[in-house]
Order: C-alpha cells, then structure tokens, then sequence
C-alpha cells in the first residue's frame, strides 16, 4: 500500500489536545497502512471519550472505520458541530455517576457538595480507576489523556482548566448537569448520601457550642459522619452559588 495523508480538522476546542506539537485547528497524518480512525485521532493527542462526531469526507463514522487513503477528517466535541447527524454521535451527554482521579480531589469534592455521585481515592492506581469506572458504570474525570485513552472508558471527560471551581462549571456543561443539583446531600469524606436526623439523634457527638447553636443536622449514611450549617456554611455557599451562576 502505498503512504497516503488524512488531514484532520478539529472543531470546538478540541486544539486544547494540540497545543504541545501543532497549534492550530488542523493536523496532517501520513499513513502507510489502513488504520481506524480511532487510532489515527488519539495518535494526534485527542482521547476518544472527547470526540462526539467524526466525519470522513463529509460522511459520519463510528470508531472503528477504517481510513484506507487520503481523507478529510473532521472532529467535533459535544455540543459543537452541526445539528445533523444526531444518530451518529458517539457520546452520551448525560452522566450522573464519576470516578475521579487521584490528581482531581477538589474538584471531586467541589462535585460531592453539589451532590453527584463521585468516587474518588487519592491512592488509587490506574488500573484500580479502570476497574471500578467499568464494574460501576462511572464518567471518567481524569487530566491524563493516556488514561482516558483506554479501550475501556466508554464515558469521560479532561477538565481543560487546572483551577478546581472552572473544572467543576465544565464538568457540569459537559453533562448537562445544571439542573442536578442537590447541594449538602452527599458526604463530603465518603460519597455515601445524607440523610436528615434530629438532634437528639446526635446530640451526645456533638461539642458543646454546636448544640446550643444549631437545630439541624444531617447525618451520612455511610461513615457517620455529622454536618451541620456551621461557619463554614456560609463560604461554602457563596461558592456555590457562583459556581451555579457561571455554569447557567
Ligand atoms: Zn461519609
């Protein structure tokens, strides 16, 4: 066979996975074999969980087709592109359970307060990562291309931002969560969700100055753990409520 090129054009802001070798929105490719198009995407830096539309020479495909010559390749992230090709789209936008990786504890945190489902151990290996995304069907949030790369995340994300709260608003675009919200139900600690207690119920835990002042608890269901709207509360829901307003 002989050596071909596919130019590929990327849409969005899928550049982000360029920038180290080719700024620019389009990549050439000299191939000499035919190659899935999967391959030829990620060997230029784009994970596949990023890419939600491929068109070869104008003509939707899946992951798996094979480029056999010369061809255009256009790639488009999700919620960008044409309103075409709604059949053809390769991700789903909506998840409501993560695994977060080792490198992303606050935003794992930033995502527990606003009560998503979020699993998340700092110690945790790759493989480890892998195994409970797929036996628990979890999103993938993870800054390391290579990882989300794998052939076995299906769903998952890059946060393009390195600041926690940014990468919490584009976690929460990117799978159309805004509208998920359910702040102060989830454990902070352990991930279990919350549930409301009276405060006989924990009042020999709590210190002295917590029970004079605070009438409502909540208590995890998981580790025991109790919350209360203490002075912390309130910064906590200041940044909240930013968060929510620069996602809307
Ligand atoms: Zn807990």
């Amino acid at each position: 066979m002989n050596p071909f090129t596919v130019r590929l054009h990327l849409h969005g802001d899928l550049d982000f996975f360029l920038r180290s070798e080719a700024p620019g929105p389009s990549i050439e490719r000299k191939l000499g074999e035919k190659t899935s198009v999967k391959d030829v995407i990620e060997s230029c830096g784009v994970p596949h969980p990023e890419v939600d539309l491929i068109l070869v020479n104008g003509r939707p495909v899946d992951f798996d087709y094979a480029i056999k010559s010369a061809a255009d390749i256009e790639l488009y992230p999700v919620r960008t592109g044409t309103p075409q090709f709604k059949e053809q789209r390769l991700q789903t936008t909506i998840a409501s359970r993560f695994i977060a990786d080792g490198h992303l504890g606050t935003l794992a945190r930033n995502l527990r307060l606003l009560g998503f489902d979020v699993a998340y151990d700092s110690q945790a290996e790759d493989r480890l990562l892998l195994t409970v995304m797929e036996r628990e069907n979890r999103a993938l949030l993870t800054r390391d291309r290579r990882l989300l790369m794998h052939t076995v995340v299906r769903t998952g994300y890059c946060p393009r931002s390195q600041n926690a709260d940014e990468q919490t608003v584009e976690v929460i675009r990117r799978f159309d969560l805004l509208l998920c919200l359910a702040p102060f139900t989830r454990c902070l600690r352990c991930n279990a969700p919350l549930q409301k207690v009276s405060k006989a119920e924990v009042i020999e835990r709590l210190e002295p100055l917590t029970k004079l002042y605070y009438e409502q608890f909540r208590r995890c269901t998981g580790c025991g753990q109790i919350y209360w709207a203490g002075s912390h509360f309130s910064k906590l829901q200041k940044r909240l409520e930013k968060i929510r307003a620069d996602c809307a």
